[in-house]
């Protein structure tokens, strides 16, 4: 029956006769999942749309332990949203989940579930990074051996969050002085670069002395966990967060990028990420595509919406500045559209020096990725490639996995006293993706009634 559906899915990436096909994102793809798997998705993804449960998620936590034991309350969280969004919390454990997934045809990319800075990160010096470092170094090698099934030229992939290895407070200082006229000699990527590779001492004089010794111990992490990504071949997609810091966050990817996306080293091994929510996107993209291009560098985009939509426009508004984000969902996907076809015919024009993920749930943007991978002759499992979140829209991932594309599922992992923060955090920078994800709910309970009734399941033709 597998074999069935994938070969059903896998007719429609393109049809031998010369056409695009869109895929079928129904609840085929469901078929090979067990009962009990359906019916944890179904319920987790009911209860995560209700608000109330995402916004006092925390506090229910906390009173759930209180009330019921952290034993009972424990096994309450594995069977439900731990096990639907997490891979596990030993090595085993991820490879066991990810087993699971290759042999669905997905693709892991493990994320460290690092929660935001703590107010003690200040306080303990750079003691906090260091064990953050330590936990990104880890993560590398989990991620080189778990390569079973390697992406395009045989690499893994991981995330990667800047601020878990440098202070915020240092990157909005920084963020404030890029946004000055002027600053570009003193913070270009070249001089952090060198100073990155030297590990010569580094004067900024925009910051103090503490502060400057802070970006020297940053960049020497930064530099660290790329040179060992590098060394086990495995990708670094860094992850952009608000707008009040990514200036920062993209200048220190741009140092990475000098040393690492250089064509001896065959990149692109640092990737940024492009929210497309945020209105200057397409415009620093298109800057971003072409700079890379002359400097000779190999450019590697994550494009995706936005996570921090509530928490952007709350700032905007409380400092009476001008909100920077898409007026409404409809504007987000007008930009998200127009910044997959810039970066589309980027990767068609400029080829292995250009590669995108596509990281998106949403159907229409998947359909428009496929089809115009179709027509500019870009190959299924080249450099471009798709990412969803581990436990969310399956239906979308199997039916492009089955279909030949390469799809990474974004996977967290950690004990439950790690992840489950991190996770009420995600769910409430994600509400509107989980309000959305009522589609997914309806064909997981058209599934589950299927089997319930005993009917034969429908094989899209
Ligand atoms: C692999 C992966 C990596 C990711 N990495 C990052 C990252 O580094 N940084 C980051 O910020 N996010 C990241 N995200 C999350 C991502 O930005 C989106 O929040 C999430 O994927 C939902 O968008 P969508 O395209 O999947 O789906 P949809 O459900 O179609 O879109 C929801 C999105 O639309 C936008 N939106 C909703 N309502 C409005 C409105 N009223 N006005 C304007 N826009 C609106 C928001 O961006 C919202 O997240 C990542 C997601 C994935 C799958």
């Amino acid at each position: 029956m597998m074999l069935r559906t994938c070969r059903a899915l896998r007719s429609q990436a393109g049809s031998p006769s010369g056409d695009w096909q869109p895929l079928n994102f129904d609840a085929s793809a469901f078929h090979h999942k067990t009962t009990s798997e359906l019916a944890r998705a179904f319920l987790v993804l009911r209860l995560c749309a209700w608000p109330p449960l995402v916004t006092h998620g925390l506090a229910l936590q906390a009173w759930s332990q209180r009330l019921l034991g952290s034993r009972v309350s424990g096994a309450l969280l594995r069977a439900s949203m731990y096990g639907q969004f997490v891979a596990g919390e030993t090595a085993e454990e991820v490879r066991g989940c990810v087993r699971q997934l290759q042999g669905l045809g997905l693709r892991p990319l493990l994320a460290v579930p690092i929660e935001e800075e703590p107010d003690s990160a200040a306080k303990t010096g750079e003691s906090w990074y260091e064990d953050n470092l330590s936990a990104m170094l880890r993560c590398v090698e989990l991620s080189r051996g778990l390569t079973e099934t390697p992406g395009p030229t045989g690499n893994s992939f991981m995330q990667m969050r800047v601020t878990a290895l440098t202070s915020i407070r240092l990157c909005k200082e920084l963020t404030s002085w890029i946004r000055r006229p002027g600053s570009s000699s003193e913070l270009s990527p070249e001089r952090l670069a060198e100073a990155m590779d030297s590990g010569r001492s580094l004067q900024v004089s925009c910051l103090n002395a503490e502060q400057n010794r802070h970006l020297q111990a940053s960049l020497s992490r930064l530099h660290r966990v790329a040179q060992h990504a590098r060394a086990r071949h495995v990708r670094l997609l860094v992850d952009a967060e608000y707008t009040f810091i990514n200036p920062a966050l993209s200048l220190l990817v741009a140092t990475l990028a000098v040393r690492w996306n250089s064509p001896r080293e065959g990149g692109p091994w640092v990737w940024n990420t492009y929210q497309a929510y945020l209105q200057d996107t397409h415009e620093r993209l298109r800057h971003d595509a072409e700079a890379a291009h002359r400097a000779g560098l190999a450019f590697g985009v994550k494009l995706v919406r936005g996570a921090y939509l509530e928490k952007e426009r709350m700032v905007a508004r409380l400092q009476g500045t001008k909100d920077p984000t898409q007026p409404d969902y409809e504007a987000t996907g007008r930009s998200y559209s127009q910044c997959l076809e810039l970066m589309l015919n980027h990767v068609s024009h400029h080829g292995p020096m250009c590669h995108l993920m596509v990281a998106s749930h949403n159907e229409e943007s998947v359909h428009q990725a496929t089809r115009r991978m179709w027509e500019l002759g870009i190959p299924l499992d080249g450099p471009v490639c798709f990412g969803q979140l581990l436990g969310m829209c399956d239906h979308v991932s199997l039916a492009l996995g089955q279909a030949g594309y390469a799809v990474y599922k974004s996977i967290p992992y950690g004990s439950l006293e790690e992840v489950i923060p991190y996770l009420i955090r995600r769910a409430q920078e994600n509400r509107s993706v989980l309000q959305g994800a009522r589609r997914e709910q309806m064909l997981l309970s058209q599934e589950l009634w299927r089997r319930l009734l005993g009917r034969s399941p429908r094989v899209s033709s």
